[in-house]
């Protein structure tokens, strides 16, 4: 779908994307492993700039904590309902000097950025010929993700202050760091922010309402084998390496991400590591349903041990973690959540795309630990790639319904 939603999101639109080009130009890739948080101090950058903007647009409360978490409150009539954004971008791809381009007026065709021969073309976006389309240069990710999630937040709840005659409820902002390595959650403090339900805008395409996430764990297995001189090493050697790839080998591969779709779970190792001696394997489980993921873990487990378990000089250890819920779940005794979302969303014009999420957002773990919290379109996509790009119409389109969802919660 191309051009703007409702008059209401032509308006919006240039204080959006003038906002989104700024705050991609700040580095906030976050790091694995992270030894404090936020990960990396570019989101620390980021975060005193919004700060900064939210007492400038008139938000009280605004504070940027301790772990890098910016919060602020906008007063209205009604509940407390949270805005959610994340601050950092993905580590799979730099996003070190993103140079942004708005590409007006896109005519339908391949875009061809100026690095790395980077062409962006997708059936999605040729849909959005007409559209203003930006993109990074072709050597970063561009940061819709979720930097187009804050710039809609930012811009409606800008619009919204000046505007004091629109309803609003008591609009509680958020950005959390660390969401691409799943620690968003884990440092926010639910009772502190003090809403009764949340919203990320974190989602892709224009209407994309997702309450619905996988249901997620990791698993670790080291291998331990017989390390030996090779030319020593006849009826001694035990090759864990050999091992690995045994077990990677028989791993279903009708059970993998390219190979599963829709409501299907998957198995994937994504990370192998060691040498002869010994050597570990990553793997992350995905499902919709708490026992299939189970099994599926269980599944993985067998595997590794009747290989390792062939060769007695070996040893296998394995170890399996959650790392996030479905949040199904945890929204089912809230519908109004999910019902003021699509009343928001038909209210801007468009029709409401439910699809379960193949993947979590921060509201995964939210929802869980207390704060329902579904997932509305940020516009963004293809993600974690240097072909990244979203539309002025997309962004506009999400931040008006903000400023519509505000509308339904107003007096609730
Ligand atoms: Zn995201």
């Amino acid at each position: 779908m191309s051009g703007f939603t409702t008059p209401l999101a032509e308006e919006l639109a240039e204080d959006v994307l003038e906002r989104f080009l700024r705050y991609v130009r700040i580095e906030t890739t976050s790091q694995l492993d992270r030894t404090q948080c936020p990960s990396t101090p570019g989101q620390l950058e980021l975060g005193k700039l919004l700060a900064a903007e939210l007492n400038e647009i008139g938000l009280q409360a605004v504070e940027q904590d301790e772990n890098g978490y910016v919060f602020g409150t906008l007063p209205g009539n009604g509940p407390v309902v949270g805005l959610l954004a994340h601050l950092d971008t993905s580590p799979d791809v730099s996003g070190a000097g993103v140079e942004p381009i708005v590409h007006r007026g896109y005519d339908g065709g391949a875009i061809e950025l100026p690095r790395n021969g980077v062409v962006v073309d997708a059936p999605l976006l040729r849909e959005q010929a007409g559209d203003d389309v930006v993109t990074a240069s072709g050597d970063t990710l561009l940061g819709a993700d979720d930097k187009a999630g804050i710039a809609e937040i930012m811009g409606a709840v800008a619009h919204l202050a000046r505007h004091p005659e629109l309803p609003r409820p008591t609009l509680r902002v958020g950005f959390l760091p660390d969401e691409e390595i799943g620690m968003g959650p884990r440092l926010f403090d639910v009772e502190r922010f003090g809403a009764r339900c949340a919203y990320t805008l974190d989602g892709s395409t224009r209407g994309e309402l997702q309450s619905e996430s996988f249901t997620a764990a990791e698993v670790l297995l080291t291998v331990h084998g017989v390390d030996i001189h090779p030319g020593e090493a006849t009826g001694k050697m035990v090759n864990a390496l050999r091992l690995a790839g045994a077990i990677l080998a028989t791993l279903p591969a009708d059970v993998a991400p390219e190979t599963t779709s829709g409501r299907e779970g998957f198995i994937h190792p994504f990370d192998i590591h060691g040498g002869g001696g010994e050597a570990t394997i990553r793997i992350i489980v995905r499902d919709f349903e708490d026992d299939l993921l189970a099994e599926k873990v269980d599944r993985v487990r067998a595997i590794a041990e009747a290989i390792v378990g062939a060769e007695p000089r070996a040893r296998l250890d394995f170890s399996s973690r959650a790392q996030y819920p479905n949040m199904r779940d945890h929204l089912a005794p809230f519908p109004d959540v999910v019902a003021k979302a699509e009343a928001a969303i038909r209210a801007e014009g468009i029709e409401p795309i439910q699809n379960p999420v193949r993947g979590g957002t921060d509201g995964s773990q939210l929802s869980a630990m207390g704060l329902p919290t579904p997932n509305i379109f940020a516009g963004g996509h293809e993600f974690h790639s240097p072909r990244e790009w979203v539309t002025v119409q997309d962004m506009a389109a999400a931040a008006a319904v903000v400023v519509r969802l505000a509308g339904e919660w107003a007096g609730a």
